[in-house]
């Protein structure tokens, strides 16, 4: 459906029908929050909303783009290629050509359309889906070998490199490796990762605070440095310790006195998320939603009270989602000071869920928010169309 409207712009655009389409989702965090720069686990999940690209091959060296969702045009050189000022998210497209560029593979001169549903700046990961898309455009047109793990870092790479974001990898390590029906286990340390599958019959739902992250990158910077050096100083008391990822809970707390209190608690969470994100691999795989839903509140409580990462109107869509029966469990999700929860939500509930969290939102903050109930979805895709 959404691939026929594609191929009919393209068709419009360029007056010929594209080779292939390629499409990559959206991600939501379950769990492993601020864990990424220590070490440790995250557990994010695709989602069924992506972004997709209409390709053809062009026989100069010439790049053309058209993106419908911002009603606006690009043309540039596959010789020099440079930031562009003017378009935003060109530089995404011309970020992941330049990966490619560098690794010594030809990329060839195309003509490219793009459109997607992943809400833009919510915290869903808008960005990382248009360079995995890239990314999968390139390599489907010109049939060269790139594994899926390289695909997901060259995308990495052209948000740290080109567009100037220095972003983990977690985005776009689920918007590419994701299997459908499973959220992703990846270990931050050595890339290691398994997909596991969620239990049938639970939705993803989103809910979008609408607050403005303020403070957020001076903030989170801080949060680093105070959880690097809660690793120095264990390190020079105990040894071997490279990251928090390294730390017990046993160890934390016989060597706490060493931290100042505001180390001590970020190390607690970090270490305590580490624990949970293991734990809830292990209550999904057992099925066991009593389990997986205290794992996510007590995400929140850590995140709220230890990391002190959370806002008011995050807690509040977490109590009210607590309040709703078919509300398996519930916390912040991403950096915090705003932007989203993630819940899970019996899929038999949702519409009792959307009812009373949104309209008890409203009531509560004055603010409108935004629900998307989702699926856990695949990754990085493509079709001849
Ligand atoms: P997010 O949290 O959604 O990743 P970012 O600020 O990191 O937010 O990335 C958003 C940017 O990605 C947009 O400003 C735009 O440049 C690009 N982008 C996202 N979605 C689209 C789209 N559908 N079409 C074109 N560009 C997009
Ligand atoms: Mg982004």
């Amino acid at each position: 459906m959404f691939e026929t409207e594609l191929s009919r712009s393209f068709e419009r655009e360029y007056g010929s029908s594209p080779l292939l389409i390629a499409s990559a989702p959206g991600r939501v965090n379950l769990i492993g929050e601020h864990t990424d720069y220590n070490d440790g686990f995250v557990f994010p999940a695709a989602i069924d909303r992506r972004i997709s690209i209409a390709v053809s091959r062009r026989s100069d060296k010439r790049v053309r783009a058209f993106s419908l969702d911002f009603s606006q045009r690009d043309e540039f050189s596959l010789d020099r290629i440079e930031r562009s000022e003017a378009v935003g998210w060109s530089n995404y497209i011309r970020g992941v050509i330049v990966q490619f560029q560098k690794a010594g593979l030809e990329v060839p001169g195309m003509d490219l359309v793009m459109s997607g549903d992943v809400p833009i700046g919510s915290g869903l990961s808008s960005s990382a889906a248009l360079e995995v898309a890239m990314s999968e455009t390139i390599r489907a047109l010109t049939g060269i070998e790139l594994d899926k793990v390289r695909m997901a870092l060259m995308s990495q790479a052209a948000e740290r490199e080109f567009v100037g974001v220095q972003c983990g990898i977690m985005d776009q390590f689920v918007s590419t490796l994701a299997e459908e029906g499973t959220a992703l286990f990846v270990d931050c340390r050595d890339l290691s990762f398994r997909n596991i599958a969620l239990p049938a019959g639970i939705k993803v739902v989103v809910c979008d605070s609408k607050v403005q992250r303020r403070l957020e990158a001076s903030e989170y910077n801080r949060r680093r440095s105070e959880c690097e050096s809660a690793a120095r100083k264990l390190n020079d008391e105990l040894g071997g310790i490279r990251a928090l990822r390294d730390v017990t809970l046993e160890q934390l707390e016989s060597h706490g006195r060493m931290l100042t209190d505001a180390e001590f608690r970020r190390a607690r969470h970090v270490v305590g998320e580490n624990e949970r994100v293991l734990a809830m691999v292990e209550a999904l795989e057992e099925g066991n939603s009593v389990c997986i839903g205290k794992l996510l509140y007590r995400s929140h409580e850590s995140l709220r009270d230890d990391y002190e990462v959370s806002c008011r109107e995050l807690d509040t869509l977490v109590e009210l989602a607590r309040n709703v029966s078919s509300t398996v469990g519930a916390r912040m999700t991403g950096a915090g000071f705003g932007g989203c929860t993630v819940n899970l939500v019996e899929a038999d509930g949702t519409e009792e869920f959307c009812a009373k969290v949104g309209v008890g939102y409203e009531r509560e903050s004055g603010i409108r928010g935004e629900i998307y109930v989702c699926e856990p979805s695949a990754g990085v895709s493509s079709v001849r169309p």
